[in-house]
Order: C-alpha cells, then structure tokens, then sequence
C-alpha cells in the first residue's frame, strides 16, 4: 500500500477544525496496550514474552496502566507470570451468551479467568472477518453488560483518509460502535483511533494528523454524551507505534496512549513505549 507523503504533510489540524482538548483539570491516566494478534507461536514463547514486558515496567516507569490483548489460549498462563503489573486481556469476544456457536468464546467464560480488558472492532476483524459495526455493538454491550471494559478501536482507510473522510468515517463508527452504551458505563469504554492505512504498514500518523482526529473523536463523544464525560474517555492511537514515535504521540493533548502491533512482540521495543516521555522526543529522557 503506497501512502502519499504529501497527501499526510497536506493533511493539517484546520480539517478537525480547533482542538478540544481539556485544561489539566481532566488529566486522563494514560494506557499503554499492546495486541499480540496471531503471535506468538507457543505459549513458552508467549510466557517469556510477557515475563519481559513486566519487568520493564519499573519504579521509574510513568504512572501508566498498561495492558495486553493476547490469544485465548495464553490468557491465564500470560496472567501468572506478569505479577499484576499489567492487565491481560482478550482480542475479541463472542457477542452471544451460550449456544450454537461453533469456536465463539462468551464474556462470561473471559470473565471468569479474570480478564477485565477485551478488544472490539479491530481492523482486522471488520475486514478480514466480517464483522460490523451492528456486530462490534453487540459486543461492546455484552462486554459491558459483564463488568468488562472494552476498547472500541475505529479508523478510516487509506482512500478515506485522502478524500478528508477520518472524521466522518472515525464518527459513523463511534457512535454504531457506542450506541446504547450508558454514560455511567463510559469509565469501562476506551477508544483506540487506528488508521487503517497506518496499522502494519510503517506508516505512523505524524502527532499533528493523530492529535486533529482524536479532538474530533472528543468533540464526537461530547455531542454523543456531554463534554466533562468526553474529557474523561481515554482514546489511544494505533498504527506502527515505535519507540522512535511515541514520546511525540503521547505529548499531544488529547492522545491518552497507544495499541501497539508489531511492536509489542518485542520486549525492547515495548519496554521503551510503555516507559515513553510525556514531554515528546527533544525532552531530556526520564
Ligand atoms: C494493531 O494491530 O492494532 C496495530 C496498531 O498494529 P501495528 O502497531 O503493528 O501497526
């Protein structure tokens, strides 16, 4: 996929109108979570991985949660060895309770193991498994309905972005993914902006493009609900976060943290985004 550098620079914050974001009073903890996918391929590889990702969460690591979408299988064996320094979560749910549905896994079988994290709307499941935003509400109902909390992920692709579609498309999706969620809910509910053409590609959204659609996010929540619950709702951006993007990311005001991919499979990697610098990339380092 060939993304347009001038078609990203061209992009500027004036599309999104001004930014929202909150005076300090509304300081949102930020949350730092990856998604493992398909990966890794045995549970010894998934447990070292985790053992490593835990221990670089230190005393010296910024007040931040952090969490991980992994495979079923490795859920509860990923849980025993962090030592509750971060959550483990599920990529996905099955929206139904019970019943005939072959390879579904429900939110109360989840529940049960302790998971208090699930994944809906990814990408990957709209695209390569189908699943709509009829779909990805169901889900986030029933996710909520068990006393979970769940990340809504949302995003444009490639051609939307470049017909100045984000916030159309980021606001179709936020409030069919969203709908009928009570506010008193909305504490338990963390959306994740994951450009399509950004996810695997390489291609970060620079802050400036990422920080534009977040506001817009907020501004589309505010109308949803009202403007204290939008301060209050994390959004995470997603898509070829590094360590060489994150301090950046996470200095702009309405970017609440990120959902890491690729390179969340890496301890190193990881390590560095979870221990970012609040204060962007030319700051001194923590
Ligand atoms: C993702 O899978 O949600 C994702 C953002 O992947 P990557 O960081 O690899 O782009």
């Amino acid at each position: 996929m060939k993304l347009a550098l001038a078609s990203l620079l061209a992009y500027t914050a004036s599309a999104f109108g001004p930014s929202t974001a909150p005076p300090s009073a509304h300081a949102r903890k930020p949350l730092i979570s990856g998604n493992w996918k398909l990966n890794p391929q045995t549970k010894e590889e998934a447990l070292t991985l985790a053992r490593g990702i835990a221990s670089a969460i230190t005393d010296s690591t910024p007040d931040v949660d952090v969490a991980l979408f992994v495979p079923y299988v490795f859920i509860e064996s990923t849980m025993s060895v962090v030592g509750g320094k971060l959550s483990v979560g599920a990529e996905g749910v099955c929206p139904h309770s019970n019943g005939a549905y072959t390879g579904g896994i429900s939110t109360s079988m989840i529940k049960s193991i302790g998971v208090d994290w699930v994944l809906a709307g990814h990408s990957e499941r709209r695209e390569i498994f189908g699943e709509t935003d009829y779909y990805i509400n169901a889900q986030c109902l029933k996710i909520l309905d068990e006393g979970m909390s769940v990340m809504l992920c949302i995003g444009e692709s490639l051609a939307e972005f470049e017909a100045d579609l984000a916030g159309s498309v980021c606001a179709t999706q936020l409030k069919k993914g969203l709908k009928g969620v009570r506010k008193e809910d909305l504490d338990r509910v963390a959306i994740a902006y994951e450009p399509v053409w950004a996810i695997g590609t390489g291609k970060v959204a620079t802050p400036e493009i990422a920080q534009s659609v977040h506001a817009k996010c907020r501004d589309i929540l505010a109308g949803m609900y009202d403007r204290e619950t939008a301060n209050m709702i994390r959004i995470l951006y997603g898509g070829s976060v590094t360590p060489d993007s994150i301090d950046d990311l996470m200095a702009m005001p309405d970017i609440d943290g990120a959902l890491v991919g690729g390179a969340s499979l890496d301890i190193n990697k990881f390590g560095r985004i979870v221990n970012f610098n609040k204060a962007g990339s030319l700051a001194p380092a923590n």
